[in-house]
């Protein structure tokens, strides 16, 4: 008797050890999961690459309220906001001298191109003997009348002048242009509030193949003062005289042509995930202050939607204590690319030390402030930010471009910013 007494003391307290660490395992398992979910839904085709031709970027806000409401937020608002912006959720046919180039994977568009109907001759720069008044000279000879000019994209950008005079219908005489890309094709983003002169198509140089002319009947639609929103949850904290602000866009580059679209699952479906699952924790353990998480639109059209929130903010900017933004973590670099603003060096100093003692990553890596993402507006506002990003992985090389699929979204870096994020309130 004595002796199964004995055993019963020692084992009980060894199996409720076991239970407990079972339980949080499972906990941890179910983040990782409820993460997962939000990046698979958020990439689906439902959503198109949640731009704003087909309406899909203020269907995932809507999803997204939702989502933060289940999490348990006390308070879910939306913030609406307008932009301009151009799209091509219409016809993208291109052939090069009869053959038929796939969107998205052969070809796409600068995002403030017009569209383009017709066959017209391609004018190839020489780069190896350049010299620009020949360009312009040989593109009043009749069989250049209406041609576009192919070169390859790094040497436009090195002879930027000259090209933005092609670019313009006073300067030279030429349809439009055709920049030269390696593989992989991205798709650029920042400057879709207005529509250039003549259309810029980005063509894989294998897949032209030195054609002599090309075909196209690709549609652009261009809408003005579009209405979207930003989604913000409230989770009250003990104190409401400060926050911690967390925020992720939700927006992506959407479709290119009826059927292709950017699923965007790193570019940010996983920091939007990533923002939801933290609500819910900290709806499930009181933070010491209030909490806010914003996921934000129209970041992919220049930033336009934290902007807007920095110029309406509803909270005191001065009251955040700290904000994370977080964008593009579906990814498993072990070293975290960050940026953060002066005020937010302390907190960076702090995470530097968080990540040394827990080796969450094996190192952060401290980039300069720039206007690549929504931390910006705030920086340049004075507010205590971080950016994190997780570059170069196995994910990061179909950044903007139509493989930034559920596919190839990879996992290993939720985790750890979770805990680097989690911690961090705890010592801060
Ligand atoms: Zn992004």
């Amino acid at each position: 008797m004595r002796k199964k007494t004995f055993h019963k003391r020692t084992i009980l307290p060894q199996m409720l050890v076991l239970v407990l660490m079972l339980a949080a395992v499972q906990m941890q398992a179910q983040d990782l999961k409820h993460y997962q979910r939000i990046v698979k839904e958020l990439s689906s085709a439902k959503y198109q690459g949640r731009g704003y031709a087909k309406g899909g970027a203020n269907k995932a806000g809507k999803y997204l309220k939702k989502e933060f409401e289940k999490a348990g937020a006390d308070e879910v608002i939306c913030q609406p906001f307008t932009l301009d912006i151009n799209t091509f959720a219409g016809k993208m046919k291109l052939s090069a001298d009869g053959r038929k180039l796939t969107p998205g994977t052969d070809f796409t568009l600068r995002e403030f191109s017009p569209g383009v109907h017709g066959s017209y001759p391609l004018y190839y720069v020489d780069t190896l003997n350049y010299d620009s008044q020949t360009v312009f000279d040989d593109l009043k000879r009749p069989e250049y009348k209406d041609a576009f000019v192919v070169c390859d994209f790094w040497f436009t950008y090195k002879h930027g002048a000259d090209f933005k005079r092609l670019q313009s219908t006073d300067d030279a005489p030429n349809a439009g242009l055709v920049y030269t890309w390696e593989t992989p094709l991205k798709f650029y983003k920042a400057y879709g509030e207005k529509v250039s002169d003549k259309p810029v198509i980005w063509v894989l140089s294998e897949r032209l193949k030195g054609a002599k002319s090309i075909k196209a009947d690709i549609d652009n639609k261009f809408y003005e003062s579009y209405e979207c929103f930003n989604v913000i949850a409230k989770v009250a904290g003990a104190r409401h005289d400060s926050c911690y602000v967390f925020t992720a866009h939700y927006d992506h580059l959407g479709n290119l042509g009826k059927k292709v679209y950017y699923a965007g699952a790193n570019d940010n479906a996983s920091g939007t995930a990533a923002i939801v699952t933290l609500a819910a924790h900290y709806a499930q353990q009181r933070p010491p202050y209030d909490m806010y998480f914003i996921a934000f639109s129209g970041e992919d059209a220049n930033l336009r939607g934290s902007e807007y929130f920095a110029q309406h903010p509803i909270v005191p900017l001065e009251q955040i204590k700290y904000l994370f933004n977080i964008d593009m973590i579906g990814d498993d670099n072990p070293v975290l690319y960050c940026e953060t603003s002066d005020e937010g060096q302390r907190g960076y100093d702090l995470m530097e030390q968080i990540v040394k003692e827990k080796q969450y990553f094996k190192s952060l890596n401290h980039g300069k402030l720039a206007a690549n993402s929504d931390h910006y507006p705030f920086a340049t506002r004075h507010v205590p930010c971080i950016f994190v990003e997780n570059q170069e992985g196995t994910a990061f090389p179909y950044y903007h471009t139509t493989q930034d699929n559920w596919t190839s979204a990879v996992f290993d870096s939720y985790e750890p910013v979770f805990h680097l994020v989690t911690d961090f309130i705890e010592k801060y």
